[in-house]
Parts: structure tokens; C-alpha cells; sequence
């Protein structure tokens, strides 16, 4: 009697040390990954719960909704990030000049994700688009085509809504309307643009929406999932703002829809690095490529994975082909820019 339970508490002095037969401490800490995100939890959930069925990899994830590269720069060696899994190539963007992230070179990555969707040297690449696009009042707007720089022509005057030209979001498109015109008729079309707002930018891609509604605006910036959000969520409200619109993907004279990412990236330090790059590539897999589509109204970036119906019904997207990491070398011209126009005055 006392040597079993001498030996059930050798057993479990031994596993709380690590040092149980089959689990050393290395394999233990293998079962483990760290997500830093700025993404809703519920959102990436279902990811996640696949991530674990198929791998048996534990994941923690630690919701940080600005500020996520500051966070684990001052972390510094001992951050726990394994991961950073981000929207907008701002802030991927943001991570890597942090230098808090390190490169990864993946065939399978490489082989699913477009170039223009990676960075060159390999520290992000996405893992599904958002096309920045105008949303159109239903009874006003009878056009189906547009060009984003049609945004500037004055039949538009007093008839424009958006968020403020600094948002992260606004910031990438103008950075690519840089790529795409050159410094000078860039400004000039940001002037136009500026010129032709209904109001002074505010609120969010959604508020936009509710002021076509409202009879504020007729056209407005905003990203695809907001609409498939507004269509398809709880919100009374929101459904009716959704409903009020329709969505006419825009495209760069000689271009194509401007397209932002939700990203990856492996953060310098990575503890559990093995689990990172098995989750980096178990998101380019068509299971998780559909499940994320699916939860976040995103196009997949992987070529033939079903898009979200509601996101299908804007019809096809041909999107532009300026690689992003180009767009983000443009962001702080455009950001001057945006100040320079007094876009949000
Ligand atoms: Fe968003």
C-alpha cells in the first residue's frame, strides 16, 4: 500500500517536472503555440479548433487589438509570440520594421500564396484579401462600373463618404494610387476626392453604409466582408445598412480592384517555432483556407477555394497586381499626402 502510493507520488513529482516517460520537457513544449492577434477570437476560432484536431497542438491566442509589435518588442527575448497573425499590410508591414519578426522560406507557402501577396524577403504573407471597393446607394447609383479615379470627377461633388484618410485602410489605397499615377497626379486626384466628400471622414467602413441610408452620401469606401457582416449578422440595424447599398468593385485606370491582406508572420523569437511553421503552412491548406473564407468573409488567397456567397455576388474580382510590399514602401508618402490635401478637415 505505502510503495503504490509512494510511486503515485513519484509519478506525479516526476510529470510536474516535466520528466514522465514521453514527455520531456522539449516535447511537452511542442505541443504548444502562441498567437498574438488583432483578429476578433471568434472569428479565427474555427481555425484554431482545426489546428488542434489535426496536429494535437495546444494554441493559446493573446488578443491585442493595437500596438501588437510595440507589445512584443519590449517583450523582447523572452516574448512567448510564436505568431503574428494581423489584417493590413500596415501592420505587417509594421512588425517586420519592428523587427520583431524572422523570415520563413516555404515551398508549400510559396506555391499557394502569389508573390505579390508575400514579402520578398519572407517575413509575412497573406493568407486571404479584402479589395478596398465602393459602396453604392441601391435607389441613387444606377452605374455598375467605376474607376477609383472617377472618386474625383466632380459629377460626384458633395456625394462621398468615408472613414478618416489616415485609417490604415485608406492609407494603402492611396499608397497605391501613388504606385499607380506617380507622387504629383496622385495628390491632385486625392484633392478631387477630398473635394467631392459629402462630409468630414468619420466612423468606421460600416458608418459609411448607414449614411447612404440615411441619404447622406451615395457612394462611399469600404471593404467587401463589412457588407457580408452587415447582410449576415445579428444586427437589425446593420442588415438594413447592408441592404441599402450594392457593391461595385473599382478598379485603377490600367489596374485592377486595389486588394489589402490578413497576414502571417514569425515572430523573431518564436519559442514553439516547429508549431509556428506547421500552422503558417496548415493555413495555406484548402481546409483552413475555406474555413477561414468562410468565417471571415475574406477571398481565400488560395486560387479555386469557394468564396463567401455574399462576397461572390459583387462578381468577379480582378485585382490589382502592384505587389503589396511595394504599396507599403508607400504608405508614409501617403500618409503625407492625406495631411498635405487636408483630407480630414
Ligand atoms: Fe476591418
Amino acid at each position: 500500500m505505502v510503495t503504490t502510493k509512494f510511486a503515485r507520488g513519484l509519478a506525479l513529482a516526476a510529470a510536474a517536472l516535466g520528466l514522465w516517460a514521453g514527455s520531456s520537457p522539449s516535447a511537452s513544449a511542442q505541443q504548444m503555440l502562441n498567437i498574438y492577434t488583432s483578429r476578433e477570437p471568434g472569428l479565427i476560432k474555427p481555425l484554431l479548433d482545426e489546428f488542434t484536431k489535426e496536429t494535437g497542438v495546444r494554441v493559446n491566442t493573446i488578443f491585442i487589438s493595437n500596438g501588437l509589435e510595440e507589445r512584443i518588442r519590449t517583450e523582447g527575448q523572452n516574448s512567448p509570440a510564436d505568431l503574428i497573425l494581423t489584417v493590413d499590410i500596415g501592420r505587417l508591414q509594421a512588425a517586420k520594421d519592428y523587427g520583431v519578426t524572422q523570415p520563413v522560406k516555404s515551398d508549400a507557402i510559396d506555391k499557394v500564396v502569389p508573390a505579390a501577396y508575400r514579402d520578398p524577403e519572407g517575413h509575412w504573407f497573406g493568407i486571404a484579401l479584402r479589395g478596398r471597393v465602393v459602396y453604392a446607394s441601391k435607389e441613387r447609383v444606377k452605374q455598375n462600373a467605376i474607376t477609383y479615379e472617377e472618386l474625383a470627377d466632380p459629377k460626384w461633388k458633395g456625394k462621398i463618404c468615408t472613414r478618416s484618410g489616415q485609417h490604415l485602410y485608406n492609407i494603402s489605397l492611396f499608397a497605391a494610387a501613388i504606385a499607380h499615377k506617380g507622387d504629383a497626379k496622385a495628390e491632385e486626384w486625392l484633392k478631387g476626392v477630398k473635394a467631392n466628400l459629402a462630409k468630414k471622414p468619420s466612423g468606421g467602413d460600416r458608418e459609411q453604409a448607414k449614411d447612404i441610408l440615411a441619404g447622406v452620401c451615395d457612394i462611399a469606401i469600404g471593404n467587401t466582408y463589412y457588407v457580408s457582416l452587415m447582410l449576415n449578422g445579428k444586427d437589425e440595424e446593420q442588415k438594413k445598412w447592408g441592404e441599402a447599398i450594392h457593391v461595385i468593385l473599382p478598379a485603377f485606370e490600367g489596374g485592377g480592384t486595389h486588394v489589402n491582406v490578413s497576414g502571417l508572420a514569425l515572430a523573431k523569437n518564436a519559442p514553439n517555432k516547429e508549431n509556428a511553421l506547421r500552422f503558417m503552412e496548415f493555413m495555406v491548406s484548402d481546409d483552413a483556407q475555406r474555413i477561414h473564407a468562410e468565417a471571415n468573409s475574406e477571398y481565400p488567397v488560395k486560387a479555386g477555394i469557394a468564396i463567401h456567397p455574399t462576397i461572390a455576388s459583387f462578381g468577379p474580382l480582378k485585382a490589382d497586381t502592384v505587389p503589396i510590399a511595394e504599396i507599403a514602401k508607400l504608405r508614409k508618402k501617403a500618409s503625407e499626402m492625406v495631411d498635405r490635401v487636408g483630407f480630414d478637415q
